[in-house]
């Protein structure tokens, strides 16, 4: 369980937007995004608010309890993109409705994650044709 205070100061913390893939609260109202734990509670992660952040419902069944992936490229196994430790634009970069993976983490990310399913280009396109923003 997460504390109600903790939950808050994560919510606060990321703006209203999804930690991993970057999609914002306020475009999916329809669906409350949960507070992922970076490094799952089965591998010993905990619930404080170094080891949690806001995760878009997607990306959140999507990572489960993976901390790791074989990045596409090399076919070393890597650690998934950590928000907490890392910077986004060092690990990712957006080109149009794509979300592309610019060093091994990021590349492992955005396979684990899904980032590129078709479904999350769609909506991404969409929203950038109606003026919406991932930055
Ligand atoms: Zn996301």
């Amino acid at each position: 369980m997460i504390d109600r205070q903790i939950r808050e100061l994560v919510r606060t913390r990321a703006q209203g937007r999804c930690e991993y893939c970057r999609m914002r609260q306020e475009y999916i109202p329809q669906m409350t995004f949960p507070i992922d734990h970076i490094i799952a509670t089965q591998h010993g992660g905990t619930s404080t608010p170094d080891n949690l952040c806001l995760s878009c419902l997607r990306c959140n069944l999507q990572k489960g309890p993976n901390i790791a992936g074989l990045d596409p490229e090399t076919g070393e196994l890597v650690p998934i993109f950590h928000p907490r430790k890392q910077i986004w634009n060092e690990h990712f970069v957006l080109n149009g409705p794509f979300i592309e993976g610019i060093s091994p983490v990021g590349r492992t990310t955005v396979k684990v994650l899904a980032f590129n399913h078709e479904q999350q280009v769609d909506l991404r396109e969409a929203l950038l044709a109606d003026g919406w923003a991932f930055d």
